[in-house]
């Protein structure tokens, strides 16, 4: 390979400063990249994949500069982190290598503008280990919010779950399962060292500063300017809301569905009734984190009583709530220092209906707590309203944005400007009174600026010089002047627009910082607006789907009537969606459900989960009535889909689901085990599914709702109090399936698999030749397992179910499992003997064999 050109070697040295970064090196109007940064960019973004320099044929794509907002848009999204360098110099004026610099570092964390979603919050997270405890600090560089706390590890997990960034750096490299669950919430995670500081705030407790140096570095060194824009930060405790884990989020489908990824289908697609983005965004917060404090549930269910009872408060509220735009956004980029003058105009409108919305509330704060004054930031108003225009341009740089008579020197400019025209034609006027020629004219070229011409047949008959005209120009039939006046008049007018340009610009700097010092205020009262959108949104979706208000239980009960699902009663006609109840306490807490394939198990458990949740989050519910406890954390284990995301196998993450719950259950939780033990042999699955309910039962005491494909164990009602057996019930009628999706009490005969497969339709042939195969496995189970010794069976029966998957939901293990013995089985093979056909000595092994099966 020959020696790199000067300007690869500047690529080379810069892009050895940022490796984790695709390097967007600019090349007059091209961003190019090189090398392995070019091979990436090139596939990910579908652009060709040329070569530089022949001899070396170095790999090398590129994207306009002016469209390169896209391009990076999408190199972010997909997790990558962009370096853009830029050229300092005007490659005109200089001579040889044109200086480049990195200017910012843009990564999926610290994006801003519109690279990102109105409707959530776009954070960066960082997880500070400091020997075992962990400080998490996070910050929506966009708000400039800047959130403190420490927890131990699980803890820690939850959180981040709820935080959900989009980005994660940490100080050390962090244990290999800690990663795992990282990298299923965010492509992004960085080890990162600095020893900067930034003492914001004395009142910080000392153990939590490093981790906030440590994020406001990274800020700093990706943003590449001052930190201004970042609020201090505030510590917060992490438990201060229901926990739910990774798997509960994503199993529940609260604000993402499982397969595709989308809104749709989730939870937070039915609360669809938000004004604002920044309800949106509160929206989400607290859906993924529900309270826990009695007190704080019921303020917010009385503010949605209220709207519910009030249809025109709620009617005007959402009305002026339409005119609201993202001031918490937009307060961020008064921060930051890229507003214009037209979000400024979006704040004034915003700041306008805050005296509406005042008013509107302030007859119900007696009646009702939590709905606490809102300031109307009149001064804030006054300000804008007096000075920026209506309409005024998106740049900052080219004038027209403060109103006439804001301030009289700009006034003074623009006056000149307008009246150029007049007064020239006026001066034309003066001076041909003056010199009595009636063809003098006053005109502009760009060479010589504004002149007085006069032709050479009327020169004659004037001395010129006696009028104070000095000559400019001779043409070859007139002559041009200037006069003093004149030239007065072209500099005002010709300036004038010029000045009144960077006037405007220094005084839109100025009245930024006039803004600036009302943010936290401003921020305040956009958290108020954000959370009465979601109140009202609340109070919306509850008239429109018959919600009912939920009382929130002393006595850890949950007891829910005509309970519906959310989300699936949606997707329903009217009154299709078969409604269920629930009665759970502290004597009775697990239920064991079984019922066929498609009756609605999962459904059912998963309406209680999410009724629970909406609960705590200060909704009313799918029900006719509800009294719930609260729960401290929700547990789920649900479906058998395959974790594509992660990787694992779906046993090993249906046990990591399960050990989770098991762990970290209390009795103030809810679990939900959703089929567990499908992934591993039958023997295995219903030995764990057994002994896990049985710790359930025994230790942990959590509310918990347990589906089972495994018969069996329908029989642990009788050793465990605290359980019951109910079903799905389904009819059977001229061999066909019907769901009734009601739930009843006792536990179902019949798993109805084939007729399942039937519903499916399935070809005929198989559905006949599985009922028959059935039929002799069934046989075959009584006839032939329970004729073997122990080992034997399970043996025999192993490599049945290598034979025949079907064996390993139909065959009827004959082992001890609630504490029948084999007697039964003896006795069946007793009679079945045919003694007449058996010699001396078979006779007497049969008779030690089946001895030997007798405990
Ligand atoms: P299972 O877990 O028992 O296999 P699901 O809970 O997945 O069954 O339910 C299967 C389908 O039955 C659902 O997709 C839904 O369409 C329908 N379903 C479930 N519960 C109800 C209900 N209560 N009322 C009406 N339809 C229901
Ligand atoms: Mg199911």
């Amino acid at each position: 390979m020959s020696k790199p050109t000067p300007m690869m070697t500047q690529y080379l040295e810069m892009k050895e400063q940022y490796k984790d970064a695709i390097l967007f090196f600019r090349l007059g109007d091209f961003y190019e990249m090189f090398y392995d940064d070019a091979i990436l960019a090139a596939k990910e973004l579908e652009i060709t994949l040329t070569r530089r320099d022949k001899k070396n044929a170095i790999p090398m794509c590129g994207v306009p500069h002016h469209s390169s907002k896209g391009y990076i848009e999408r190199l972010i999204e997909k997790g990558y982190k962009v370096a853009i360098a830029e050229q300092m110099e005007d490659p005109k004026q200089t001579k040889g290598m044109v200086k480049r610099e990195v200017v910012q570092i843009i990564t999926p964390g610290t994006v801003m503008d519109d690279m990102i979603s109105e409707n959530e919050s776009n954070y960066l997270a960082c997880v500070y280990k400091d020997e075992e405890t962990y400080i998490i600090t996070y910050s929506d560089v966009s708000t400039g919010e800047l959130k403190v706390t420490s927890c131990d590890e699980t803890t820690m997990l939850n959180e981040l779950s709820s935080i959900a960034p989009k980005e994660i750096i940490t100080n050390v490299n962090l244990p290999n399962h800690i990663d795992q669950h990282f990298k299923l919430m965010t492509t992004i995670v960085t080890v990162f060292e600095s020893d900067k500081n930034f003492d914001k705030v004395s009142d910080l407790k000392e153990s939590l500063q490093p981790a906030v140096n440590l994020l406001l570095s990274y800020i700093s060194e990706t943003q590449m300017r001052a930190l201004d824009h970042i609020d201090q930060p505030v510590e917060y405790a992490a438990l201060s809301h229901m926990r739910l884990d990774m798997y509960a989020k994503r199993n529940l489908e609260l604000t993402e569905s499982i397969r595709l990824k989308t809104k749709k289908g989730t939870l937070l697609s039915i609360f669809n009734q938000c004004k604002t983005p920044m309800g949106n965004r509160k929206l989400k917060e607290w859906i993924e984190r529900p309270l826990v404090h009695k007190s704080q549930i019921e303020e917010r269910l009385s503010i949605v009583r209220l709207f519910n009872d009030e249809f025109i408060l709620r009617h005007n509220l959402r009305e002026a709530l339409t005119h609201v735009y993202d001031m918490e956004r937009l307060a961020g980029r008064v921060q930051f220092g890229n507003v214009n003058a037209k979000d400024l105009i979006q704040l004034k409108y915003s700041l306008e209906q805050l005296p509406r919305i005042n008013e509107l509330l302030s007859p119900y704060r007696n009646i009702v707590e939590g709905l606490d004054g809102i300031q109307s930031l009149a001064p804030l108003y006054e300000l804008l309203e007096t000075s920026i225009m209506d309409e005024p341009p998106a740049t900052i740089k080219e004038g027209g944005i403060f109103k006439d008579g804001f301030n009289q020197q700009l006034d003074y400019f623009r006056h000149a400007q307008r009246n150029g025209k007049t007064w020239l034609t006026e001066l034309q006027a003066k001076e041909r009174e003056r010199t009595g020629i009636k063809s003098l004219k006053i005109s502009f070229n760009k060479v010589f600026g504004y002149y007085i011409e006069i032709s050479k047949a009327n020169l004659v008959n004037i001395d010129v010089e006696q009028y104070g005209y000095d000559r400019k120009q001779t043409l070859s039939n007139a002559e041009r002047f200037i006069t003093e006046e004149l030239k007065e008049k072209e500099a005002l007018i010709l300036g004038a627009e010029e000045k009144a340009i960077d006037f405007e610009y220094d005084a839109f700097i100025q009245l930024r910082e006039q803004v600036k010092t009302y943010i936290p205020n401003l921020k305040r009262q956009a958290k108020r607006i954000a959370e009465l959108d979601c109140l009202q949104n609340f109070s919306e979706v509850a008239t429109n789907n018959d919600y009912t208000e939920p009382k929130i239980s002393d006595r850890r009960l949950l007891e829910i009537k005509d309970a519906r699902h959310p989300v699936v009663e949606q997707v329903m006609e009217r009154d299709q969606y078969v409604p269920n109840d629930c009665s759970l306490n502290d004597s009775g807490f697990i239920y064991l459900i079984t019922g066929p394939n498609m009756s609605g198990k999962s459904t059912y458990m998963r309406q209680v989960a999410l009724i629970s949740i909406m609960a705590q989050m200060g909704s009313f519910v799918p029900a006719s009535y509800a009294e719930l406890p609260i729960f401290d954390q929700i547990f789920t284990r649900i479906g058998a889909a395959d974790d594509l995301v992660s990787g694992q196998s779906t046993f090993m993450v249906e046990m990591l689901e399960a050990r989770n719950a098991l762990i970290n259950a209390t009795e103030n939780s809810l679990i939900i085990f959703d089929e567990i033990g499908r992934g591993t042999s039958t023997y295995d699955g219903l030995a764990l599914a057994q002994s896990m309910i049985e710790y359930v039962h025994n230790h942990i005491g959590a509310k918990t709702l347990f589906s089972t494909h495994y018969h069996e164990l329908v029989g642990l009602d009788a050793s465990l109090d605290g359980l019951s057996n109910i079903h799905v019930a389904a009819k059977e009628y001229n061999g066909e399936l019907i769901f009734l999706h009601k739930i009843m009490p006792g536990a179902v005969e019949n798993s109805y698999g084939i007729h399942v497969a039937k519903l499916a339709s399935l070809p005929d042939e198989i559905i006949n030749r599985a009922d028959h195969l059935l039929e002799s496995f069934e046989n075959y189970s009584i006839k032939e397992l329970n004729f073997v010794n122990k080992d034997e069976n399970i043996n025999k029966t192993q490599d049945n179910i290598e034979k025949n998957e079907r064996t390993q939901d139909l065959v009827q293990p004959s082992f001890d499992l609630f504490g029948e013995s084999n007697d039964t089985a003896v006795i069946e093979e007793l009679k079945s003997l045919t003694i007449e056909s058996m010699t001396p000595i078979e006779a007497l092994l049969k008779l030690q064999e089946l001895k030997s099966q007798i405990k």
